[in-house]
């Protein structure tokens, strides 16, 4: 254990995702041995991301606005929508290309170890789109691994129910992965190939 601040920093480091005890450790004295101004500019776009940032009120995707700029986009194709478990995801999509339509972004993945069922996730408004807006597709587009299928699975299941044309991205993504780590090229083709559910 250090004193004070500096045991301070490393605990709330160490509650990052991804940061274990000794990167903790490390980054809390690389801050520490760094540029008084420099650490001034880290700490400030902490505090302006967390004033200034919201979630797009249509899709759930980050934004400075009320809505995002996909959302607000009238080239964009409004008839369909890409659900995704993260606005990483939403980056990673709009990379390859593929996809001219709007999105619609959960905040994660079922996940019952973490305590997480469809009632945590953007669900309700994903449901309250389709019965506001004209919804021709639905592409499922979340992680290959076992949460993202569990939660593709269970929206299948839902909406399935209400008629609409639901797709899943073709098999050939890294499975266990992440979307966001998947190639442009590997992701487009996912995309290109998407297979029907309904
Ligand atoms: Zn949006």
């Amino acid at each position: 254990m250090y004193e004070g601040a500096v045991q301070e920093l490393i605990d709330e480091l160490g509650r990052l995702p991804g940061v274990g005890p000794k990167s903790a450790q490390r980054i809390a004295f690389h801050i520490l041995e760094s540029d008084p101004d420099d650490m001034k500019k880290l700490a400030t776009a902490i505090v302006t991301v967390k004033e200034r940032v919201k979630f797009c009120t249509v899709c759930g995707n980050v934004t400075e606005q009320e809505t995002c700029s996909i959302c607000r986009d009238p080239r964009r194709d409004p008839t369909m929508i890409c659900v995704v478990e993260e606005s990483k995801d939403v980056i990673a999509v709009e990379r390859t290309r593929s996809f001219r339509g709007r999105y619609h972004v959960l905040g994660g993945a079922i996940n019952p170890i973490a305590g997480i069922g469809p009632d945590q996730l953007r669900i309700r408004e994903l449901l309250s789109r389709l019965s506001d807006e004209q919804i021709s597709e639905i592409i499922i587009a979340t992680d290959p691994n076992l949460e993202g299928e569990a939660t593709a699975t269970y929206l299948v299941r839902m909406l399935k129910t209400l008629g609409i044309k639901v797709t899943r991205l073709a098999s050939g993504l890294p499975v266990g992965g992440d979307l966001e780590y998947a190639d442009e090229i590997t992701l487009g083709r996912a995309f290109e190939g998407r297979r029907s559910m309904s």
